[in-house]
């Protein structure tokens, strides 16, 4: 079976764990691909980072650090402060030694005139990680968030500076992604998408992860073209989001932080849309209906991901979805 999941980083990681154990209990000879957002990526002292590809290869290699959420187990940060010192970087950015290490690697091809397509394959080459990792896209495309500033209202600010630096208490008034109209997938994706079995959208942030990915011209058109069940998984559980803030960013651009909310977003395939199944939390039963009569399956199913169990019983959810749909 070929699995095509759409991720953003912590949700799409803990997500593709899941799909992996799932796959792995099913025996072999199954393909896992991800396709991950790249509206996350920057260029931070010289070197260009990639957050969301980042935290899917550190989960998936095992190498992540499981209590922080994020970065690298064992992670110092010498090389940090000494750029601190020399005001170079953002202040508010970690960049741990070990993570400066991939971030290095990266950019020295980069600057070699290879695609990042060919830096993440050569970067998630080193560990046997049980899937293949897709940018989106090869092009520079970053999120940008107009926000409103007191000092300043509507001045615009990279994401990460809005995320990491003020936590997203300045409110978003909109998001640009730029370098999107312009940008193609990265070799691979559409293939990925239209080749694949079941097409996941994973319980990754609706705006700022899965919609940067869907936004790239051509990945919508695929989507709606393949002959595989889309399947979406609810990042929101009983009207809150589980980890992060993807609250601020739905509110942002006027969607209610609400498991149907969000499914009503992303639409049905059946009249323009994107869905054919949409997966809610337990808690959520209640919007079962209402999300089915806008032409899209629903079950209500558990969708905390804890654990390698819930993770995997999570995947397994999905693809009993996709095959009652498929039938
Ligand atoms: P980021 O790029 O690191 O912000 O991660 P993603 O975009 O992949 O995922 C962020 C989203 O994952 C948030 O909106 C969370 O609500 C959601 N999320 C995190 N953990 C879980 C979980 O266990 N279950 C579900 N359903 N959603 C989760
Ligand atoms: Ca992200």
């Amino acid at each position: 079976m070929r699995i095509t999941v759409l991720a953003g980083g912590v949700g799409g990681a803990r997500f593709l764990l899941g799909m992996r154990e799932r796959l792995a209990q099913a025996g072999g000879g199954h393909e896992l691909t991800a396709v991950v957002n790249t509206g996350d990526d920057a260029w931070v002292a010289g070197l260009r980072i990639t957050p969301d590809l980042d935290s899917i290869m550190y989960a998936l290699a095992g190498v992540n650090d499981t209590a922080r959420g994020w970065g690298r187990e064992g992670e110092t940060e010498r090389v940090s402060a000494e750029l601190t010192a020399w005001g170079v970087g953002w202040p508010w950015f970690t960049l741990g030694d070990l993570d400066l290490g991939a971030h290095i690697a990266r950019t020295s091809w980069l600057r070699e005139g290879l695609p990042l397509s060919t830096a993440v394959e050569r970067l998630t080459a080193r560990w046997p990680l049980g899937a293949r990792l897709l940018p989106a896209t090869d092009d520079e495309v970053e999120t940008w968030v107009r926000v409103d500033d007191p000092a300043e209202s509507g001045r615009t600010i990279h994401f990460q500076e809005w995320w990491v630096r003020y936590r997203s208490s300045l409110a978003a008034l909109g998001f640009e992604h730029r370098g999107q109209a312009e940008a193609r997938p990265a070799p691979g994706v559409l293939n990925a998408i239209a080749d694949a079995d079941v097409v996941v959208l994973a319980p990754s942030n609706p705006v700022v992860s899965i919609g940067t990915i869907i936004d790239i011209p051509g990945i919508r058109d695929a989507l709606r073209a393949t002959s595989a069940p889309v399947i979406g998984v609810s990042p929101i559980i009983g009207g809150a989001v589980v980890r992060g803030m993807a609250d601020a960013c739905l509110s942002a651009i006027g969607v209610a932080t609400a498991a149907d909310a969000v499914a009503l977003h992303y639409g049905a395939r059946a009249s323009g849309g994107l869905l054919d199944g949409w997966l809610i939390d337990e808690v959520d039963a209640a919007l079962v209906p209402g999300i089915e009569s806008g032409g899209i399956a629903t079950r209500a199913v558990p969708l905390w991901m804890r654990d390698p169990a819930t993770s995997s019983a999570l995947a397994d959810d999905v693809l009993s979805l996709a095959e009652a749909v498929r039938g």
